[in-house]
């Protein structure tokens, strides 16, 4: 089936308005050979050929639109660490891999902050973020976590915030309290993959846009197949996250594309930003389904959240989003909004991170629920660090069973749909 019938553009996001990076390259039209064929160029894809190229491996990266076209390139460029839930992989792994989950979810920065110094990328990258605890029963997760910092003696700083801390932080008082943690922080997503994609191609990756991938031929090297070239390599990286539906005998019914929405500002004057974001905090909530914002560079409001979960989007997305904001800052109440978008976050149901094999060489890596500006760079290296020999943590993860619903895209959607209501729920209830 093939995965995707159009080639696209960018999304008319904020992100793409600013892109720094003009780099365009070319449809694939030959029949290639390479180490390694990765399908998709998002963070995961890009990070993995980065990784490989720095690694003296020949990789060919295959988009099927525009580098970061998807998720990487629309996202609210929160650089959070950790997975969408680590507590469920404790659950699973037990209590021995408490520290080795602890440098796994900050894994993600180093490599990130490595790369903006070593390759010089122009991506905005500021440090702090504060989550926020939307009503008094959240408190208690932020506290678990600062005691997990505490514990691993994470050498940043960080504090936990009562309500009127948070107030003066960050000018509203929509919030119980807050967890401030220094080394998380945000930057202009789309300009850090196309920043590491074009450092990539500087190691001597071959990258080709406009090039949906149909399907792949399995065998001892498989064939990654578009309908005017081909790639052949040893081992093929599948990183299409939300937005693929190649390999649907192994994959279908396990990611589920879930709309998240997004709307920027006018930029703000001075006045308004030292009122109501002074440290240029990063700030995202506590529930389950969340709100998150940040002011970018410039100054804009950017500010994004739940809003549609059934597989379509919303008609208008800045009267479903604007009230939100709104709500927790009522004096922007006169800025424009000159930007909104929406994106596909790919939701696996125990909300970690998916990666595994198929016939021994097609990798896939995927499904990191809404939290993938760190998690893509972490699981990428480890999809990296297998192909190139050392599996111990990729079978961590590959050995992790995730629920698959098997049938249409339509039921898929359905079952999304009911899970955010019961997370919905859980939220009102909570
Ligand atoms: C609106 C929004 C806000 C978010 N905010 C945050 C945030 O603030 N912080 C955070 O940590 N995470 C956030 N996320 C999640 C994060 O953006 C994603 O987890 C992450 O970007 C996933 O990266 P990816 O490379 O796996 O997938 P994507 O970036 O979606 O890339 C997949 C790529 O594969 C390509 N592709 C698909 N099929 C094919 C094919 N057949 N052939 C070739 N190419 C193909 C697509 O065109 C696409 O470019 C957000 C997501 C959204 C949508």
């Amino acid at each position: 089936m093939p995965a995707l019938e159009t080639r696209q553009e960018h999304t008319g996001s904020y992100y793409a308005a600013t892109s720094r990076y003009p780099e365009h390259y070319p449809t694939l039209e030959d029949s290639l050979d390479a180490d390694i064929c990765v399908v998709g160029a998002g963070f995961t894809g890009v990070s993995t050929a980065l990784t490989l190229a720095e690694r003296g491996y020949s990789v060919a990266l295959v988009e099927a639109n525009r580098v970061g076209w998807g998720a990487s390139g629309r996202n609210g460029g929160q650089l959070i660490h950790g997975f969408s839930k680590d507590y469920k992989l404790l659950d699973i792994m037990g209590e021995d891999f408490a520290q080795d989950l602890y440098h796994l979810a900050w894994r993600g920065h180093e490599i990130v902050f490595d790369r903006v110094e070593r390759y010089g990328i122009d991506c905005d990258l500021s440090e702090g973020f504060l989550e926020v605890a939307t009503k008094d029963s959240q408190i208690p997760w932020l506290e678990s976590q600062a005691e997990t910092l505490a514990r691993f003696g994470h050498p940043y700083e960080y504090r936990m915030l009562d309500h009127d801390q948070t107030g003066e932080l960050i000018g509203t008082k929509a919030y119980r309290g807050g967890l401030l943690t220094m080394r998380n922080g945000h930057l202009h997503s789309l300009n850090l993959c196309q920043g590491e994609a074009k450092a990539a191609a500087g190691l001597g990756a071959r990258i080709f846009e406009m090039s949906p991938v149909i399907r792949i031929e399995h065998g001892k090297r498989p064939r990654v197949i578009t309908d005017t070239g081909s790639v052949t390599a040893d081992h093929v990286v599948l990183a299409g996250n939300a937005y693929h539906r190649l390999e649907q005998k192994h994959l279908s019914g396990t990611v589920f594309p879930a709309g998240s929405y997004i709307i920027a500002t006018e930029p703000l004057s001075e006045r308004v930003l030292a009122k109501i974001n002074p440290m240029k905090l990063a700030v995202c909530d506590a529930n389950e389904i969340v709100d998150y914002y940040r002011t970018t560079l410039d100054g804009r409001m950017l500010y994004g959240g739940r809003c549609n979960y059934s597989g379509r989007d919303p008609r208008d997305i800045t009267a479903s989003i604007l009230p939100r904001m709104l709500a927790v800052y009522p004096q922007l109440a006169d800025a424009n909004i000159e930007f909104e978008w929406g994106g596909k976050i790919g939701i696996v149901l125990n909300r970690i991170p998916m990666l595994g094999r198929i016939e021994g060489n097609v990798y896939y890596v995927q499904g990191y629920s809404g939290h993938g500006v760190n998690a893509t760079h972490i699981m990428s290296e480890i999809a990296a660090d297998a192909i190139c020999g050392t599996s111990e943590t990729f079978d961590v993860f590959a050995k992790i069973k995730h629920l698959r619903i098997p049938g249409s895209q339509w039921a898929g959607n359905q079952m999304l749909a009911m899970g955010m209501l019961y997370y919905r729920l859980k939220d009102w209830l909570s």
